[in-house]
């Protein structure tokens, strides 16, 4: 793991959803699509590349289930009130719960069962941002597993971030590019899906542990686009969807959603927002 620590120094960042440390943030959703930005931090965030999911599920079950599901996830946010201009989650407990720039968290939100899973992660030390909850760490333990059977080597790499962390760092895009440019690349705290703390992204030694989206032309990430909705996890922000979620393809990002309504996303191409009836996020 010593090995992994050196490489984090060298790691490259570029403007998503992900985005870590002190430097970077959150992403933008218009920001570039395509080009690998690269930043430095404490780890590293990425960019793009294709992958063309493709499946149409007319199935009249599927349907209803997805009906169901969302009339659900409507129940959930019957309470929901809006702050900024933004609506506020009812349910952040909820593993549906849908977060983006338009939804936020309730400020201060701190998921109720964060423990670290017991996956590879490319730094030895006990920070933060190993966590997610409970449910969504045993099954990205299974994951991390079944990739493991098929010989692909999957390296864990941001989890959960806190409202502060958040905060801190958005503050001082702000303060240094102002609101508005800073919105275009940081996520204001209250709307990064790593508070959830049902958000992973991750890499491998092949990619030197960077978030970037040539990561999906690599036999790991490859695997991770065919098989995360096995384990109840999706491709949260998907190639082409940037108007919609309001991210650019971020193929490390894992949601973790429960098997409920994983494959139905997955074989139906769709974003968490489409799925949900939910309007785009983008800006
Ligand atoms: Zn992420």
């Amino acid at each position: 793991m010593k090995k992994y620590m050196v490489m984090v120094a060298v790691l490259s960042l570029s403007l998503s959803a992900c985005s870590f440390g002190a430097t970077q943030e959150e992403p933008n959703a218009s920001a570039s699509s395509s080009t690998s930005k690269k930043e430095v931090e404490e780890k590293a965030e990425p960019t793009f590349n294709p992958d063309e999911a493709d499946s149409e599920n007319s199935d009249s079950n599927n349907q209803q289930k997805q009906s169901n599901e969302s009339q659900e996830q409507s129940k959930a946010n019957e309470k929901e009130k809006t702050e900024d201009g933004l609506t506020v989650v009812a349910d952040p407990q909820n593993v549906q719960v849908v977060v983006n720039k338009q939804r936020k968290l309730p400020d201060g939100y701190i998921p109720p069962d964060l423990t670290v899973p017991d996956v590879p992660f490319y730094f030895d030390e006990d920070l933060p941002k190993k966590q997610m909850r409970e449910e969504a760490a045993k099954q990205l333990e299974q994951l991390f597993a079944g990739a493991k059977k098929a010989g692909v080597e999957l390296v864990a790499a941001s989890g959960y971030r806190s409202y502060e962390r958040q905060k801190r760092i958005f503050q001082g895009y702000v303060e240094e590019h102002g609101e508005k440019k800073a919105n275009t690349f940081s996520a204001k705290p209250g709307t990064s899906e790593h508070q959830t703390g049902l958000a992973m992204d991750v890499t491998s030694a092949k990619m030197s542990f960077q978030l970037d989206q040539s990561f999906r032309q690599t036999e790991e990430g490859e695997w991770l686009a065919n098989h995360a909705h096995e384990y109840g996890f999706i491709i949260r922000y998907p190639k082409g969807k940037d108007a919609i979620t309001g991210y650019t393809y971020e193929p490390w990002h894992l949601r973790y959603v429960g098997k409920d309504i994983s494959t139905d996303i997955h074989n139906q191409s769709l974003t968490l927002e489409e799925f949900f009836g939910f309007q785009p996020a983008g800006q």
